[in-house]
């Protein structure tokens, strides 16, 4: 696989320490509010990574973090605590706040068909692991002590800044404006380890350490938990490009001066989404969800679908009116999986040309849009259709839009009804599933109010020669 890397500016061939192996980390939530659709982009584009790789053959281990301390609203370690906003909002306990939305995040990402990785681990259950990291990096000089607290000195690093080729507003989100200076930190690049004199008093959660009572900063959690889990060589760190800085710079800088020698050696950075009016962000109040979306009657596949359309690095900026489309699209792609009859036995040559396409076409940094065109190649197969189902499945390892598990349940819908007669729609006609099937769909359109997809039906129906009549409680179909 050919994949940009953020630490070296360019497009490469993916390799990793262990030959067949990826050991893989992302970035997870901070849990003190829902996660905007923004920040599942990310984890959509992620998960497509993880599915390509193990489609190509790879054994991955995939560890996330799920941040439930130490991160404060500037991620330059100034400004409030995200989880005491998140609880005192609520009125409740910071570990309640923080199951709530581990559970709502986990809930969001089944309904988008988001993998759970093999390893998650909150920030508050590893704290022995970030002692001995920090105890090691004061012993060693790289961190020091200054009014109660602990930093890492940037100065002793040859090189800080490695993914400075963002743009300058991603950049900026770590130093937001109107942060007071920590006049204990020596460099301007210093970051806090840990945490025993803060400005929260009221901080809920506090551990011993060596250097007294306190909590840890933001950024030792992922290198803590990386190493516990994916050991001291990891091949693929993955986050929104907002977390290039500082936190992923952060991250190496604290792991390398604790190994002593180098860590990750690719970084995947995922752009972000925007609103027409700008950047997404949780702490600006209003923001969309996944059950907004579910609310307004979309299915939350047609936001992955959306996604996916697109390529991971460039911003992708969400209207109403491009989630319809990508909605109007999903539709009619599982009208014409529905209508595929799942007959003729699998021809192993095509499959394998299909399928070799696809690993090329998406291995090239990720080209998930090509992954969509794929598809569309593979329904137009000069093959039976049983080859393309296997195909489209195939496809669907690395996609998760359950392509064939909603076709086939659209099928069983039409069949149902056909043979039922007493469900809410009947479709009554000369006994043809997949007829059955676009007729149903068609009604399923005009009800969510789809009238282009409906009328497409309907003329797509003509074309076939169909005539379909409104019944009473159905429709029924001959051809003509
Ligand atoms: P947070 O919960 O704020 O720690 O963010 C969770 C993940 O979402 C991180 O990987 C962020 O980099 C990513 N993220 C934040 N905002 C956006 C956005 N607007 N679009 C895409 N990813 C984002
Ligand atoms: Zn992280």
């Amino acid at each position: 696989m050919y994949l940009y890397n953020s630490a070296t500016h360019k497009k490469e061939e993916f390799k990793t320490h262990t030959p067949g192996r990826v050991e893989m980390y992302t970035c997870g939530p901070t849990v003190y509010h829902f996660a905007h659709i923004g920040n599942l982009r990310s984890y959509i584009m992620e998960d497509v990574l993880e599915k390509y790789l193990r489609f190509a053959g790879y054994d991955v281990n995939r560890v996330m973090n799920i941040t439930d301390v130490g991160h404060l609203s500037s991620d330059a370690d100034t400004g409030e605590d995200k989880m005491l906003k998140g609880a005192k909002r609520e009125n409740k306990t910071v570990m309640d706040i923080a199951k709530f939305y581990t559970d709502a995040f986990f809930d969001d990402c089944r309904k988008l068909n988001i993998k759970t990785p093999d390893v998650v681990q909150p920030a508050t259950g590893c704290i022995g692991e970030y002692i001995q990291i920090i105890s090691k990096l004061v012993e060693t000089g790289y961190a020091y002590l200054a009014g109660g607290n602990v930093y890492f000195d940037s100065s002793k690093l040859e090189r800080y800044y490695i993914f400075n080729d963002h743009d300058e507003d991603d950049l900026a989100v770590g130093v937001r404006e109107g942060v007071e200076e920590d006049s204990n930190k020596r460099n301007k690049n210093d970051f806090v380890l840990w945490f025993t004199k803060s400005k929260f008093e009221d901080q809920a959660l506090k551990w011993d350490s060596p250097w007294g009572v306190g909590y840890p900063g933001w950024h030792i959690e992922c290198s803590g938990i990386s190493m516990k889990y994916n050991g001291e060589y990891l091949d693929l760190h993955c986050g929104g490009v907002d977390n290039a800085f500082p936190h992923h710079t952060n991250e190496i800088a604290q792991s390398e001066s604790y190994l002593g020698h180098p860590w990750c050696p690719h970084w995947f950075h995922v752009h972000h989404l925007n609103d027409p009016a700008g950047k997404m962000s949780k702490s600006k109040g209003e923001f969309l969800t996944v059950s907004l979306l579910e609310e307004k009657g979309y299915d939350p596949l047609a936001y992955r679908w959306f996604c996916l359309q697109s390529h991971y690095r460039k911003t992708l900026v969400f209207s109403w009116e491009n989630l319809d489309n990508a909605a109007a699209a999903y539709t009619k792609l599982l009208n014409r999986v529905a209508a595929l009859k799942p007959e003729g036995d699998v021809d192993q040559a095509v499959f394998g040309e299909y399928r070799e396409k696809f690993l090329q076409q998406v291995g090239n940094d990720l080209n998930t849009s090509m992954a969509v065109t794929a598809v569309f190649d593979a329904l137009k197969a000069k093959t039976n259709d049983g080859t393309k189902l296997a195909i489209i499945g195939e496809f669907d390892k690395v996609l998760s839009m359950s392509l064939l598990e909603k076709a086939a349940a659209l099928r069983e819908k039409a069949a149902q009804a056909v043979q039922s007669g007493g469900g809410d729609y009947v479709v009554t006609g000369e006994g043809d599933p997949e007829i059955d099937a676009k007729v149903l769909a068609r009604y399923e359109a005009k009800k969510a109010k789809n009238f282009a997809e409906a009328d497409r039906i309907r003329d797509e129906l003509k074309a076939q020669g169909i005539e379909v009549t409104d019944v009473k409680g159905g429709a029924s179909w001959k051809r003509v």
